[in-house]
């Protein structure tokens, strides 16, 4: 059994505090929909000057990308809203380790991700112009030039992430395959790294994980107490 619900007691928050770097130019998009006065087609998404990764952004890509992994691990994978299956695992207890690390529509997330923008505010934006293809038939569109906006690669974004009553540090053996997907999500971010935002399939927003660091909090007598602290490896 694997029931997940365990809020009614907070016993751990491990925080993850680290940099994303983009490795090719990224854009996180806002559509077609440039911001008045635009000289650009497609811009950048920016708050207050500053452009952002949204929090939700990075937590569906972290998401996908372990949904692939646990279904190899065996597990059946399914849509984050689908009612009859969570249904299902809320009636039996019995929660996949995706929606025990990323919650659903009945179970709390156990994971935290907070926007990020760029160390210090430094950044640098780049204007590129393409060429609008006709979807359906391959062509060039009539008058279908287009620029777009998008992120210089080597930025470096502020990352930070709470984990909440899953105990993936220190690293001890445990039975617990949420750790064992968390685990594989940060090799992967540090290894390879993991593709966001608009123009995926020419390479575009691929990201890594650099200079991470955990902290784990108990809590003691009604304090947060920290307990540990070592690097994400
Ligand atoms: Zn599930």
């Amino acid at each position: 059994m694997s029931d997940y619900r365990d809020f009614h007691k907070l016993t751990t928050i491990i925080k993850i505090d680290g940099f994303l770097v983009n490795e090719t130019p990224l854009r996180i998009g806002t559509g077609r929909e440039p911001p008045l006065g635009s000289i650009v087609d497609i811009a950048v998404y920016m708050i207050d000057g500053l452009p952002c990764i949204p929090g939700s952004s990075l937590k569906g890509l972290f998401r996908s990308y372990l949904e692939s992994i646990a279904s190899s691990m065996g597990y059946k994978v399914h849509n984050p809203w689908d009612d009859n299956i969570i249904k299902e695992e809320t009636k039996s207890g019995n929660f996949c380790p995706i929606c025990g690390i990323f919650g659903n529509t009945e179970l709390a997330s156990h994971v935290r991700i907070y926007d990020s923008y760029p160390k210090d505010g430094i950044f640098h934006k780049f204007q590129k112009t393409g060429i609008a293809i006709d979807r359906e038939f391959g062509s060039v569109k009539p008058g279908g030039l287009f620029t777009e906006e998008l992120i210089a690669p080597k930025t470096k974004w502020i990352f930070k992430m709470d984990i909440i009553n899953i105990d993936i540090y220190p690293e001890k053996p445990i039975d617990d395959d949420r750790v064992k997907l968390l685990k594989i999500l940060f090799q992967t971010l540090k290894s390879i790294g993991l593709s966001i935002g608009a123009r995926k399939s020419v390479g575009c927003g691929l990201i890594k994980i650099e200079d991470a660091k955990w902290h784990k909090y108990e809590l003691h007598d009604g304090f947060m107490r920290m307990v540990g602290e070592g690097e994400v490896k």
